[in-house]
């Protein structure tokens, strides 16, 4: 299968209301040009520095959507043309965001990342914490980023029963959040969820953006075995 004909598989299955996000780590230049040039030019990566490098070599119009666990000291590196964070987990990286955005001068749009999976190696909110981050004193105060929504990665897993159990967990944590802090705020609208073995039930549990990396560009193959995934 080429990535051309995977894009046109994904196109069909895929309702058109939903943003794909193309998950472009490890991927050459070329293997991004080759989905781009099909039209998708939403981009996501999880390691600043590769983001970073790859950014100037691939065309400006790219919305860079940065789907990793983001340390504060690596904000700086992709702030200046990130178009959105998907990982935000603390009060404390939402201020240094925003401290960085506003030394720019610009808007930076975040997801809050929430923990559903049953692993411990994934990051993520639960909805208690989410509740603190919001009504913190100093969230008001943050004016150079948009909270858009929420972000959550389920296990990994064959069974599609808990996968659409964390599914479900994710969408009710959106509409706890739109309810008691996003009412009339527009701005609050996206639910990331769903990967290359779960995005199908993810659109049928109310996803809006999917993050598709295996499903287009095959599998990925690592240098290193201690950073899959
Ligand atoms: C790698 C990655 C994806 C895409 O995974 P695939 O299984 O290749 O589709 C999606 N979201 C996040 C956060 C990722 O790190």
């Amino acid at each position: 299968m080429s990535i051309i004909s995977n894009l046109e598989k994904l196109k069909n299955e895929i309702p058109s209301q939903v943003k794909l996000v193309a998950v472009s780590k490890t991927r050459t230049k070329e293997e991004i040009l080759e989905a781009y040039n099909c039209g998708y030019k939403a981009m996501g990566e999880n390691k600043a520095q590769e983001l970073a490098n790859k950014y100037p070599n691939l065309p400006t119009d790219i919305d860079w959507h940065f789907v990793g666990h983001l340390q504060t000291n690596k904000i700086r590196l992709i702030a200046p043309f990130v178009k959105m964070l998907h990982s935000i987990d603390s009060i404390h990286i939402l201020v240094e965001v925003n401290k960085e955005a506003a030394r720019i001068n610009k808007k930076i749009d975040c997801l809050l990342q929430f923990y559903i999976a049953d692993e411990d190696t994934k990051f993520g909110l639960s909805l208690e914490e989410a509740h603190h981050l919001l009504s913190s004193p100093s969230y008001p105060t943050l004016h150079n980023i948009n909270v858009c929504g929420v972000m959550g990665m389920a296990t990994y897993t064959e069974d599609k029963n808990q996968i659409r159990k964390e599914f479900k967990m994710l969408k009710s944590f959106y509409d706890n959040l739109k309810n008691s802090f996003f009412k009339s705020d527009t701005k609050f609208k996206e639910i990331s969820m769903g990967m290359s073995n779960d995005y199908k039930i993810a659109i049928e549990e109310g996803a809006t953006i999917v993050r598709i990396g295996t499903e287009i560009f095959g599998e990925r193959i690592y240098l290193s075995p201690f950073s899959k995934r």
